[in-house]
């Protein structure tokens, strides 16, 4: 068990799973394959592992959620970021789902004990598609309900940042300018745009039409952000990610490539605040 359970040190930051299969079934998931890691494990078997990690590595950021979505089950997502909000290292979750009431009120309680210890705990909501994400995402919290999780995130000052990735081929342009008008409307700090992953059976693309995937520039390469080193093929269209990063900085919005510089932003932000 603890061979499959890997943590490595990537742009200082470290990624925890969630332990957990995600029940949104987004069409691009690429969590699917079980490449980046066991698709079920306690708790207190990651926890332990990683406490182990943290002491014997230097490393500054923990991003909670990348095999999963932490509030899907808010009750573990909670329970587990009480414990990885008590290792003295910024924390960052990625999610997709609402969040109001009890979860809300736990989370700004971890913030508040995080900033005394000048610690910041920062979130990723992610938007890949407005208009036809009953089609990509089905099962997956509407794009509204993200965005009051963003405003909700904000007014309990937790940084918020819009997650674009993947970015999808056959989306359109209208789709990522709605995402950003509304990012900027809920107060978010910024957006990080991403690329399209996919393994050798091409089941995170499957459902993209076969042309507009063609038409995307693709390398294969090993993936260096998991500690399982898959080896996928990345898609990312360098004009229309120029196009699209100058669109949300026309509107207002701060844009990145990486959300490790996007949680450095917010620490830094922090510390001069403090
Ligand atoms: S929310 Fe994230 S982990 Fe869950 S299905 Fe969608 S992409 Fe996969």
């Amino acid at each position: 068990m603890r061979r499959r359970i890997l943590f490595t040190v990537e742009k200082n930051r470290v990624l925890v799973p969630v332990g957990q299969p995600c029940p949104f079934g987004c069409r691009y998931c690429y969590t699917r394959g079980g490449e980046v890691g066991l698709s079920r494990v306690n708790t207190t078997d990651i926890l332990s592992h990683f406490q182990r990690f943290a002491e014997e590595t230097p490393f500054e950021t923990i991003q909670f959620g990348y095999d999963g979505d932490p509030f899907a089950d808010p009750e573990r997502g909670i329970t587990m970021l009480r414990q990885l909000a008590m290792m003295g290292k910024n924390v960052n979750f990625s999610t997709k789902a609402r969040l109001e009431n009890s979860a809300l009120a736990a989370l700004c309680e971890i913030r508040s004990q995080m900033e005394s210890t000048d610690t910041t705990l920062s979130a990723l909501v992610s938007l890949s598609c407005w208009d036809s994400a009953a089609i990509v995402e089905p099962h997956t919290p509407s794009p509204y309900e993200r965005i009051v999780t963003a405003r909700n995130l904000k007014k309990i000052a937790i940084p918020v940042f819009i997650a674009v990735r993947p970015v999808l081929p056959h989306i359109s342009d209208d789709e990522y300018e709605r995402i950003a008008d509304e990012g900027i409307n809920a107060g978010c700090d910024g957006f990080i745009l991403g690329p399209l992953y996919s393994d050798a059976r091409g089941q995170f693309v499957r459902f993209i039409p076969p042309a507009a995937l063609a038409a995307v520039r693709s390398k294969k390469s090993v993936v260096s952000w998991s500690a399982h080193s898959p080896t996928w093929t990345r898609y990312e269209d360098p004009d229309r990610l120029q196009k699209l990063l100058h669109m949300i900085e026309r509107k207002g919005g701060r844009t990145f490539l990486s959300s490790a510089d996007a949680v450095a932003l917010a620490h830094q932000r922090q510390e001069v605040v403090a």
